[in-house]
């Protein structure tokens, strides 16, 4: 007797997808699983893991597939390149919400943060240096929780 649901693994189609999709946007078999496996909430990935979580989903893709489809979804503006300060960049696709960042030094958790004050944020002519403005993304550093923990135990042995 079959107990339980149907192994079927049928993902919802995440919100990147789907705001692609809407673009019209040409979803080969490649193209959708990087597009797949950016979906839910604080993912930020390197590159290498965008590529080896879509390796699951598809054993053939390249890792050349991949970061020319993630340079595409950044260009596009579905998919924001976050710069860390040190480490590969990361790739979020929360791009509809703006929003800054909470890096762990010790492990390189990123997650996303919205700073009280930063709304106003803006630069006065004069200190704009004659740049065209694009964005802006703020990374607070520090150490999360577990880092902290381990270093408290490190620290009494
Ligand atoms: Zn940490
Ligand atoms: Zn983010």
């Amino acid at each position: 007797m079959v107990v339980g649901r149907q192994s079927a693994r049928e993902a919802p189609i995440s919100e990147l997808v789907q705001r692609l999709r809407d673009r019209g946007w040409r979803l080969t078999a490649q193209r959708r699983v990087v597009a797949e496996v950016l979906a839910g909430e604080h993912i930020h990935l390197t590159a290498d893991a965008v590529y080896s979580r879509a390796q699951r989903l598809l054993p053939e893709i390249s890792l050349a597939t991949v970061y020319n489809t993630l340079n595409e979804l950044v260009g596009m503006g579905e998919v924001l390149e976050i710069s860390t300060g040190d480490g590969p960049k990361r790739y979020d696709p929360n791009s509809t919400a703006t929003h800054h960042h909470l890096y762990c030094v010790g492990c390189g958790e990123l997650r996303d943060v919205n700073p009280e004050g930063t709304e106003g944020l803006a630069l006065s002519v004069t200190q704009q240096h004659g740049f065209e403005l694009l964005d802006v993304d703020i990374v607070f550093r520090g150490m999360c929780p577990r880092c902290r923990a381990a270093a408290a135990r490190a620290a009494m042995i």
